[in-house]
């Protein structure tokens, strides 16, 4: 920054005076962080040096629950529940940390700047439009939902990503059934008013479709006892099979449950258009296209770029890409100021295949251009830090060592054997096709908002001391460790008090049991006792009252 260009002139010229020295010194970096959601709150809370000026911009000045949204959709938990303000996050800290309520509308990678507009919530005085410059930027922004650009999708549907959304979607359910019971209605009126789609069987459809389930037939049935028989739930998936990521097993049991529920689920469907009474339906297997009218429908198809970022990809070069692409240490590409991590960014995990010339070289230590068993063993656990996938390539095939690698693609070799490049590459070739992107999930998040904010803390003595892995290409180490995600396994909410949960090692559990598993997990998950608190009584006095059903 300035004040280190300052001390530099000054030792040409002649000795420090004291008021330099103490301005480098006390010059704080300036860290600005993107975004208030799992990942940008995990990073904040796990900021510890004090050594940072810390600049939060974000238009929503709370964290927000999300795997607890869906429950906000029928009242069983309350939006206020499920949200943290920032404010008392970061009143705790050591580390000083200014919040401004603000939007991020461009980024100057360049001029490390970013430019930002406040919300405007009273339209009294309109929004005002500041810059902030940053030595370090963490964006964070999050996704948006995604409507592939399909007709009516934006006007006449409902998401489900943010709490207002959640209570949106609430008041529509019960507005369509007070309407529905108005006495001037004919039947295929009020079928319509009644009629609810879900479009999307991911995790957040599929519980957002079985919560919709619970609170019509447990709660709302018993209020509106004359019209009960109209309602309907559509789910729409455009795949063969709803909740794919999950095991077989639990993909069954959950499409089980929603026929004997009732849910009228429609696999192998694609929504081609929404207009403000039908939504178009084509059958991929037919081709032909259905309309249906409807009362709501939520649109729960995945997650999208904000236009922010997509301006920023333009900038750095990363223009042809749909997401924005980070190292294993979450830099972005094309930067070494800018960090971005959770549903904004993917992990650009290197090829082992790609590097593969520099590997070899790297353990080639004498140059002879072959490779001793010894000299790969190594280098082999820098290797595998780089790559993880090489680890779980090894562990997969139940391979110890690479020796057992090189034996497989070589027949019975001894320790003294030695592979050329040629050799090295066939064992290896078939490494990479383990690797996948990490799914766009609040664990990931919070998890690389964990590791990130440990580099921060580390910096200075990671500079001095660096402890990462072995470059490949370029010499010397890593200042830190890639980051590894540790995944503890993901629940399916059902409807019905029963769960599905998919554990690490494909341990997979299904029923009652697995519904109190998901209450004490999301219990303990919760930022702040004050939140667990007021959710675990909003679980209680439904158990005990029931949902409320006042719009
Ligand atoms: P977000 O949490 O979305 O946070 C983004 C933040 O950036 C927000 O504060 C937003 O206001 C702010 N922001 C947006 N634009 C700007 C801008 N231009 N400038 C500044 N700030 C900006 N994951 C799980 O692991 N388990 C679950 O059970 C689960 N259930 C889910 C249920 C639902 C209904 C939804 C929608 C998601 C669920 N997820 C779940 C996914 C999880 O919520 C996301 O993966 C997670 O929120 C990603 O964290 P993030 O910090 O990247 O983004
Ligand atoms: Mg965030
Ligand atoms: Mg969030
Ligand atoms: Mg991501
Ligand atoms: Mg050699």
């Amino acid at each position: 920054g300035a004040g280190f260009v300052a001390y530099s002139e000054a030792v040409s010229n002649n000795t420090p005076t004291v008021a330099d020295l103490t301005e480098t010194q006390i010059k704080k970096k300036r860290v600005v962080v993107l975004g208030t959601g799992w990942a940008g709150t995990s990073f904040l809370k796990n900021l510890n040096d004090p050594s940072y000026d810390v600049q939060v911009i974000s238009p929503r000045n709370y964290f927000a629950f999300t795997p607890l949204l869906p429950s906000v959709t029928s009242g069983t938990v309350e939006p206020r529940s499920i949200a943290e303000p920032i404010r008392n996050i970061i009143r705790k800290k050591k580390v000083e940390i200014h919040y401004s309520e603000a939007e991020c509308i461009k980024i100057d990678a360049q001029n490390k700047k970013v430019y930002c507009l406040s919300n405007d919530k009273t339209n009294l005085k309109g929004r005002e439009e500041f810059a902030v410059d940053f030595d370090y930027l963490v964006i964070a922004v999050g996704a948006r939902p995604n409507t592939f650009n399909i007709p009516g999708v934006e006007e006449n549907t409902l998401f489900l990503k943010e709490v207002e959304d959640a209570q949106k979607i609430r008041k529509t359910v019960i507005e369509c059934f007070e309407k529905a019971d108005l006495p001037n209605l004919d039947d295929e009126a009020r079928k319509k008013l009644l009629h609810f789609v879900v479009v999307g069987g991911g995790p957040t459809g599929v519980e957002f479709a079985a919560q919709l389930h619970d609170f019509l037939a447990e709660d709302l049935s018993k209020l509106y006892p004359t019209i009960k028989d109209f309602v309907k739930i559509t789910l729409l998936e455009g795949t063969d099979h709803i909740l794919n990521m999950f095991d077989k097993r639990i993909t069954a049991f959950a499409e089980d449950k929603f026929k004997r529920d009732g849910i009228n689920l429609r696999t192998g469907s694609m929504v081609v258009n929404v207009s403000d009474k039908d939504i178009s339906i084509k059958d991929i297997k037919s081709g032909s296209i259905s309309s249906e009218p409807y009362g709501m429908i939520v649109w729960s198809t995945g997650i999208g770029t904000r236009p922010v970022m997509i301006d920023l990809m333009k900038q750095i070069g990363q223009g042809n890409r749909r997401v924005l692409a980070t190292d294993e240490w979450l830099r972005v590409e094309g930067s070494d100021t800018i960090y971005a991590l959770g549903d904004c960014a993917t992990i650009n995990q290197r090829k082992v295949m790609e590097d593969i010339a520099d590997i070899f070289k790297k353990a080639d230590k004498d140059n002879s251009g072959t490779l001793t068993v010894k000299e790969f063993q190594e280098v082999l656990k820098d290797i595998c830090e780089r790559y993880p996938q090489l680890e779980l390539y090894l562990k997969n095939k139940q391979m110890h060592s690479l020796v057992d690698l090189l034996k497989a693609s070589k027949g019975d070799i001894k320790e003294s054997v030695e592979v050329d490049i040629e050799e090295f590459k066939s064992a290896l070739s078939q490494v990479d096709m383990l690797m996948k992107n990490l799914p766009a999930t609040a664990q990931v998040a919070s998890q690389q908002g964990v590791y990130l904010a440990n580099c921060f803390n580390r910096m200075e003595e990671c500079q001095k001391n660096p402890e990462g892995p072995l470059r490949i290409r370029g010499e010397g180490r890593h200042r830190f460790h890639p980051f590894r995600y540790r995944h503890l396994g993901q629940f399916a909410p059902l409807g019905g008090e029963q769960t599905a949960a998919q554990l690490p090692g494909d341990w997979v559990s299904i029923g009652h049991s697995t519904q109190w598993l998901w209450y004490s997990v999301y219990a303990s998950k919760q930022v702040s006792w004050r939140t667990r608190a007021l959710v675990v009584s909003d679980w209680l006095r439904r158990f005990i009252f029931g949902r409320d059903s006042s719009s």
